[in-house]
């Protein structure tokens, strides 16, 4: 099976997705990228049939499938866009209830920086203009909301996150989700405080040295 580490890295990442509350029902896909070729769920398969041969494997450049029996994710274009734009290795496209919240109110054009830890999405998330699900026009409007980040948030819609593996993306949407509920509960309670551009960005650099493995 070619792209089987990919494929299972997938389905393991979807077994996941509705006991996170990332999404209901079919909603969301996810990707992985491995050279010329992108390895991407299936659209609208219940996730407890998704099996690693059951996912899609498509050209990067082209879009065309090469391997699969079933049709890939209707996001495929926005996952192709995510790829092109940003260079990451795998995105990860979720309805989580805070950040679509969030995506839909109608005073913001971006998720408010309540928490330092938008700086893990490159800096203040963007909220992609609206365009209906599956469409060249959404995934140009997520592209757009992509430029120097690895998270947008998407109208009226859900977010999505990129990373440089499947384990770094799914991480990042879980923390894009709970900054989003953060600001939700803050701006229910009262006045919101919000962290400067430029504190944000002094996080970002000083994020690229944290973190530690241990191997005793
Ligand atoms: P698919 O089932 O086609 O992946 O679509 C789900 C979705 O979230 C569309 O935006
Ligand atoms: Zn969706």
């Amino acid at each position: 099976m070619i792209l089987q580490s990919e494929r299972e890295q997938i389905a393991a990442a979807c077994a996941r997705l509705l006991p996170d509350g990332l999404v209901v029902g079919t909603a969301g896909n996810l990707s992985v990228r491995s050279g010329d070729l992108l390895a991407i769920t299936p659209s609208g398969l219940p996730y407890r049939d998704l099996r690693p041969e059951l996912v899609c494997v498509v050209e990067v450049e082209t879009g065309t499938m090469v391997d699969g029996p079933l049709k890939p994710a209707s996001e495929l274009g926005l996952h192709l866009a995510a790829v092109r734009e940003t260079g990451a290795q795998a995105v990860v496209h979720t309805h989580s209830t805070a950040a679509t919240a969030v995506a839909s109110l109608d005073d913001l054009d971006a998720l408010p920086s309540v928490h330092y830890y938008v700086a893990v999405l490159g800096g203040p998330v963007r909220i992609a203009g609206y365009a209906r699900y599956g469409s060249p026009e959404l995934a140009a409007n997520v592209q757009a909301a992509l430029v120097g980040r690895t998270g947008a948030l998407m109208r009226n819609h859900g977010a999505v996150v990129v990373g440089d593996d499947l384990g770094s993306a799914y991480e990042k949407a879980l923390q894009l989700e709970w900054v989003c509920d953060v600001y939700l509960q803050a701006r229910a309670a009262g006045a919101v405080r919000v962290l400067p551009d430029d504190e944000i960005a002094g996080v970002v650099a000083q994020l690229a040295s944290y973190g530690q493995t241990y191997r005793g």
